[in-house]
C-alpha cells in the first residue's frame, strides 16, 4: 500500500518516468478511484517470485484522459495493464482488438501491448470458473446458477461465462429487471439446446421477489452475488436467510469485506460458501500468463492477498 499512485496525467505528459523507475514500470492497473487496489500487491509478488524485472502500479485516470492514456501505454514501455471501475468499457473501445469473450462482455479487464497496437481480454469470467473449482471442486459448467446482479458490469462477464461454458442453466436476477432481460435476449442463442432433462428452461429471469426466488431456489446448485451489496458492513442483507439451504453453494464476488454477511448467513445455515478472494487471485493469475505466457506463480500471489500481507 506504500507504493505512489500514478496519474493519467502523468502517462500523457511524462511517459519517461515509467521506464526509469527502478525496476522499470512495465504493468499497471487503471481505475478511479485506484488506492484501494490489491492488485499492485499481488502482481509484484509474482514478478518477484517469477524473477521478472518490472513493477506493476497504480494509475489513478481522469475519465476525459481515459482512450488517451490507453493509447500512451506503448510509447511509455508498458507491457500491459489491467482495467478497473469505471473503465472496463473504455478499455474496450481503446483496443485495436478483443477477444471473444471480452467482446460478448462488453469490457475488458486484460489489455497487453503488441507494437503499437493493444489488444484486450477478460479474465473475470475465467477467473471465476477456476476459483469455483477451487473452492468448491466442482466446474461452473456442471451447475445450475442463479446470478444475482445480473446487470452490472461483474454480473455480466459471469452470466457471458457461464453461456460460454453451456451451464446446465442460468437464473438472472437484478434490481433493475430491464438489465437482466437485455442479457438474456444476448445470451439466448448460448441456451437453444435442450441439456437439461426436465420441464425448467435453462435460461430465465426473475423479479427480485422472494416468492419467485424460492421458487428458484429449489432448482439451484449455486448463487452467485455480483452485486455491489455486501461492499460495506452496514449493507442490508442480500436475500433473507430463510431461503439459503445446506445443499447451495454460494459464490460471493464481493471480498472486500473478508467474510460478507451472504457468506455468514450461508454458512450457518449449512451451505458451503466463499468470498471473491480466489476469483480476484485467478482472474490475475490470468492477466500474468496473457502477459507473459508462462504459469503464474499462483502462491506468491494468494500470500500477497492474505488479509497480513494488506
Ligand atoms: P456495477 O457495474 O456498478 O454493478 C453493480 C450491480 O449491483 C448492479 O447489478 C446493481 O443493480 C447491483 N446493486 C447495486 N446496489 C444494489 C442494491 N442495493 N440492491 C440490489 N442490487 C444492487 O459493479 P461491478 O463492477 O459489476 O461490481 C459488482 C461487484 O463485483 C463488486 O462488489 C465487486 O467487488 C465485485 N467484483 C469482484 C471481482 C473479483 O475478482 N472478486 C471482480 C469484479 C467485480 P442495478 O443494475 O439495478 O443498478
Amino acid at each position: 500500500m506504500s507504493q505512489p499512485v500514478y496519474s493519467s496525467s502523468d502517462l500523457l505528459q511524462n511517459p519517461g518516468v515509467f521506464a526509469a523507475a527502478q525496476p522499470p514500470i512495465r504493468l499497471s492497473v487503471f481505475g478511479n478511484p485506484v488506492a484501494h487496489s490489491r492488485s499492485p500487491g499481488m502482481h509484484n509478488a509474482a514478478l518477484q517470485a517469477a524473477g521478472i524485472e518490472a513493477q506493476y502500479v497504480r494509475i489513478q485516470v481522469e475519465p476525459a484522459d481515459a482512450n488517451q492514456a490507453f493509447k500512451a501505454l506503448p510509447g511509455a514501455g508498458f507491457i500491459g495493464t489491467n482495467v478497473t471501475i469505471p473503465f472496463k468499457a473504455e478499455a474496450l473501445a481503446a483496443c485495436d482488438r478483443v477477444d471473444e469473450p471480452a467482446r460478448l462482455m462488453g469490457s475488458v479487464n486484460t489489455v497487453v501491448v503488441e507494437g503499437e497496437q493493444l489488444i484486450g481480454f477478460n479474465t473475470d469470467g475465467p477467473g471465476l470458473v477456476r476459483a469455483i473449482r477451487e473452492e468448491f471442486y466442482t466446474d461452473l459448467r456442471d451447475l445450475r446458477v442463479l446470478l444475482l446482479g445480473a446487470g452490472g458490469g461483474a454480473g455480466r462477464g459471469i452470466a457471458v461465462q457461464c453461456a460460454l461454458e453451456g451451464c446446465e442453466r442460468l437464473v438472472l436476477v437484478n434490481r433493475t429487471l430491464e438489465k437482466a432481460r437485455e442479457l438474456e435476449t444476448l445470451l439466448r442463442p448460448h441456451f437453444s439446446s435442450d441439456r437439461l432433462v426436465g420441464p425448467a428452461e435453462r435460461l430465465q429471469v426473475i423479479p427480485w421477489e422472494e416468492n419467485a426466488l424460492r421458487t428458484q431456489l429449489a432448482q439451484t446448485d449455486i448463487i452467485i452475488n455480483a452485486t455491489s451489496l455486501g461492499m460495506k458492513r452496514s449493507d442490508p442483507p442480500l436475500l433473507p436467510q430463510s431461503l439459503l439451504t445446506p445443499n447451495l453453494l454460494v459464490y460471493d464476488t464481493v471480498y472486500a469485506t473478508g467474510k460478507s454477511r451472504l457468506v455468514e448467513d450461508a454458512e450457518a445455515v449449512g451451505a458451503r460458501a466463499a468470498n471473491g478472494l480466489s476469483m480476484l487471485l485467478h482472474q490475475g493469475a490470468l492477466s500474468f500468463e496473457i502477459w507473459f505466457n508462462q504459469k503464474a506463480p499462483l502462491e506468491a500471489m494468494r500470500a500477497a492477498l492474505r488479509p497480513s500481507a494488506a
